[in-house]
């Protein structure tokens, strides 16, 4: 099939903000293919070329396309540049330039959306020496093939911005949508792959039938079960009868895969951390038994043996140099609190049998590795719980989970049969759009930040500006990387694309003509930075209503 094809129905997704709109234009489209391009297709509309399950990326800067554009539109580079900072946006500078260009290749071979996704793979492979130039030749091949608006997406897609409005909901629901399947079984699919281009070709070739025989492999993350509020200890315990209560960490969570020898360590977002964690690699391999497996928990940082900010961990976690000098500064402890798959998949299995699996299979001998700290609780022993509680915020935890022992594991569910308990005041997970430059002695930072929260479209709507709760140190690191993402810039304003998420605090939220919302927050303040959420993971218009009526 010719990419022009898929770049018409971009065209189309682009010109609605309507979620039903899009998933239906997918949908139409994904009906129209008989053939295994399919699976590319779902990727390509999801703005990548690998799954979400992989941690590969294209990794090329806006520099390099530049320059490539530069050489195929036969203009210098500050000529894009200027196009670029025109628009505003990467892509539709391109197409300008694409259509004003003065050569025009005659006789060229049409692309093929086979062409553009292997070659954009090819992207990601290609290091050491040399990289740089093999990197712009393909890309210079590729556009070259290009009409103007299909190198306006191909363009989009390198930098990985592909801002067409579309997200894994809508091309799931557009895959149940086109084959008639129950958006359960879709989702259920989705969730144990995280392989959209896989569950639309499974979809498209053995409908419902081969979704539900999709299931986990070890290897390949999934996506965590997680948690809402609970409204109180007993009232939770009462309503599901049998809970597993036990301590919540304040670290990041971890999911570990053995697959042969190898040992995987995957965060929320499904990053492939391994590297930066040698230590903790050791301590599994050493620990539990060399079975197949897939093992969640919390790690936390610890000093003088006591848990200290999530922050630290999150520092430690990014590390790619002196692993050893940061395993020494900062130690870290694991509590393992569930298991998913070991010799074979165990998410169906009620809770507590899989509690009991994972106190079977770990050896907790070694201080470092534990079981999260656990009591069975009922409404007749619900004290137990409160206590728990009470000792969990003594010891500088985060407070409780409680937990339906009768339920299974449901992949990126945030459900009612998994909830939190916390001493501190609830917060918002909110991704920053923009900035203000600061006065005096911040002048040179970025001291405020626009922060967005999604709509039910996943459109971004403005909510506050936050200035307060930023160190010296943070202000400089969240300057650099404004800069980084910046789109554009007036007067003392930048606005970048939404790659940051805040944890923010604050007063009380009230209604707000001023923001996009329509309702804002009194004295925000960061309380940190969530670098292991994404957009996927930021708070929503809905939430911020529901906490603004409680
Ligand atoms: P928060 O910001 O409150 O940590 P979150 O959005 O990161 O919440 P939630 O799903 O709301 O994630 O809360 C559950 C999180 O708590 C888990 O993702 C995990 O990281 C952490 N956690 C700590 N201890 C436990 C535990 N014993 N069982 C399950 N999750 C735990």
């Amino acid at each position: 099939m010719n990419y022009q094809e898929l770049v018409n129905v971009y065209i189309k997704l682009d010109s609605t903000t309507k979620r039903l709109e899009k998933t239906e234009i997918i949908s139409d489209f994904l009906k129209t293919i008989d053939d295994d391009s399919i699976y590319d297709i779902c990727l390509l509309i999801l703005g990548g070329v690998f799954p979400a399950w992989s941690d590969k990326e294209l990794g090329i800067g806006d520099k390099l396309l530049i320059q490539a554009i530069a050489k195929v539109v036969g203009v210098n580079k500050t000529k894009v540049e200027e196009q670029i900072n025109a628009d505003g946006d990467l892509g539709i500078a391109c197409e300008k330039l694409f259509l004003n260009k003065k050569q025009t290749t005659f006789f060229a071979k049409s692309l093929t959306i086979d062409f553009v996704f292997t070659s954009l793979q090819r992207l990601s492979d290609i290091s050491g020496n040399n990289s740089t130039n093999k990197k712009i030749s393909i890309i210079t091949e590729l556009l070259s093939l290009a009409s103007a608006s299909e190198a306006k997406y191909i363009s989009r897609t390198i930098i990985e911005e592909l801002r067409i409005g579309v997200g894994e909901g809508i091309v799931r629901d557009a895959i149940s949508q086109a084959f008639n399947i129950d958006k359960k079984v879709t989702e259920r699919a989705h969730m144990l792959t995280n392989d959209l281009g896989l569950v639309a070709s499974v979809a498209q070739r053995q409908g419902e039938v081969g979704l539900k025989k999709l299931t986990l492999t070890p290897g390949k993350p999934v996506k965590p079960m997680l948690a809402q509020l609970s409204p109180g200890i007993k009232e939770s315990i009462k309503e599901m009868g049998e809970a597993l209560c036990e301590t919540k960490y304040d670290g990041i969570r971890l999911q570990i895969h053995r697959v042969n020898d190898k040992i995987l360590i995957f965060t929320r977002r499904l990053e492939n951390i391994t590297l930066a964690m040698p230590e903790i690699v050791k301590l599994i391999d050493e620990n539990l038994p060399h079975f197949d497996f897939i093992v969640e928990g919390e790690v936390i940082a610890t000093k003088n043996g006591k848990p200290i900010s999530f922050q630290n961990i999150l520092r430690r976690v990014k590390r790619k140099y002196n692993i050893e000098e940061a395993i020494e500064n900062v130690p870290l402890k694991v509590f393992l609190f569930d298991v998913l798959f070991y010799k074979k998949p165990m998410i169906d299995e009620p809770l507590i049998e899989r509690r009991r699996t994972l106190e079977e299979i770990v050896d907790t001998s070694k201080d470092e590795i534990n079981l999260s700290d656990m009591i069975i609780c009922t409404c007749e022993n619900a004290n137990d719980a409160e206590a728990l509680f009470k000792k969990s915020i003594d010891e500088n935890h985060e407070g409780i989970m409680i937990k339906d022992a009768s339920e299974p594991y449901i992949p990126g569910l945030r459900g009612k049969k998994m909830l939190k308990f916390k001493a501190e005041p609830e917060t918002l997970d909110l991704v920053v759009v923009g900035g203000v430059r600061g006065l005096g002695k911040r002048g040179d930072f970025i001291g405020s930040y626009l922060v967005a929260l999604r709509d039910e479209n996943d459109n971004l709507k403005t909510v506050a500006h936050v200035a307060t709760g930023l160190d010296d140190e943070t202000l400089e690191y969240l300057t650099g990387k404004m800069k980084e993402y910046e789109l554009s810039q007036k007067d003392n304003r930048i606005f970048v694309q939404p790659k940051i998420v805040l944890e923010i605090a604050f007063s009380e939220i009230v209604k707000s003509p001023e923001y996009e919302a329509g309702y804002s927050l009194r004295f925000p303040v960061v309380k940190g930075i969530r670098s292991d959420k994404g957009l996927e993971d930021i708070d929503t218009i809905e939430r911020l209503k529901s906490m603004y009526k409680e």
